[in-house]
């Protein structure tokens, strides 16, 4: 039923199960890391709930309700994303109206709110209203990356499915169908475990290399051949969080191979941490980066011969 999805066989084999013996709850939760298949699941999964064959597995587009539901126009379904940062007290009013309105080809309604976790505390109530009591008729799939965002009213009325990271063979199994080049295991370590992390790696990949460069050099050059080496670091304000956050992983990467210098690399992730504080706080963003480059730096050379 979701052949054609890679990864998260488990949660694929209850869904497909709820479907097969006709069991669909009316909320689900799913959750997991960002980029790794959720919403696609969830559309799936919705699509065959609404599938108006009588075998939802051979229907293959032969019905109203899936051909509609490919065309962006079948009316029992709807996919709901924040309207900005926010997902505002608006939006689940709306929902919570349209709810109530009988469906049209099915016979249910699916529902599904994405990055759920971004639903102010306002939107997260409102929504518990239809949650205690959903007309017979519906189904709830709330997408979220960040489980602690939403109530624990919320939380409790839902049945909850949990996604697991991609392996790093899932991941370019995805990547080789969908015509990408595969990344090789350090890349495939900066990913986590998301295909939408692997593809910002390999949009990024030079700037990616760069790091590797920095992080690999740190022993070997002098500190002024360090600075220079790394200028690039102040033309990317833009992405220094991620940047920040691959040199973190590129760090404990060393620090697992590593008897020595363990002292030094726990030292180096407190640097990018307390960066990322400042940079948080609005301080000069060049300083940062001085600081940053001068302190991991000084870690390995200075500090070391000295001991
Ligand atoms: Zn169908």
């Amino acid at each position: 039923m979701f052949d054609d999805i890679i990864g998260n066989d488990k949660v694929k084999e209850i869904l497909s199960n709820a479907i097969k013996t006709n069991n669909i709850l009316h909320s689900y939760l799913f959750v997991g890391t960002e980029g790794i298949g959720k919403s696609i699941i969830a559309k799936k999964f919705a699509k065959m709930i609404l599938c108006v064959n009588k075998d939802k597995e051979t229907c293959n587009n032969t019905c109203e309700a899936c051909v509609k539901f490919d065309n962006n126009n079948n009316p029992d379904f709807e996919f709901i994303k924040p309207d900005g940062n926010n997902m505002k007290i608006d939006q689940i009013r709306e929902m919570n109206s349209k709810v109530m309105e009988k469906p049209i080809i099915s016979g249910k309604k699916v529902y599904i709110i994405d990055d759920s976790e971004k639903m102010t505390k306002e939107a997260q109530n409102s929504l518990l209203k239809t949650l205690e009591e959903p007309p017979q008729y519906v189904v709830i799939i709330l997408i979220c990356s960040k489980e602690n965002y939403l109530l624990n009213t919320i939380k409790s009325r839902c049945t909850k499915i949990v996604f697991d990271n991609l392996s790093n063979e899932e991941i370019n199994n995805y990547l080789r169908k969908n015509n990408y080049e595969i990344l090789d295991n350090n890349f495939l370590n900066l990913s986590q475990g998301s295909i939408k992390r692997a593809l910002q790696v390999i949009s990024n990949k030079e700037l990616y290399e760069n790091l590797e460069d920095l992080v690999n050099n740190i022993k070997t050059v002098n500190k002024i051949e360090f600075i220079n080496n790394n200028k690039f670091l102040y033309k990317e304000k833009e992405k220094i969080d991620e940047i920040l956050e691959y040199i973190n992983v590129l760090i404990y990467n060393q620090m697992k191979n590593s008897i020595e210098n363990r002292l030094n690399y726990i030292n180096c992730i407190n640097i990018v941490e307390d960066t990322k504080k400042r940079l948080k706080a609005n301080s000069n963003y060049d300083m940062c980066i001085d600081n940053l480059l001068f302190g991991i730096w000084e870690e390995f050379n200075e500090k070391y011969s000295r001991s």
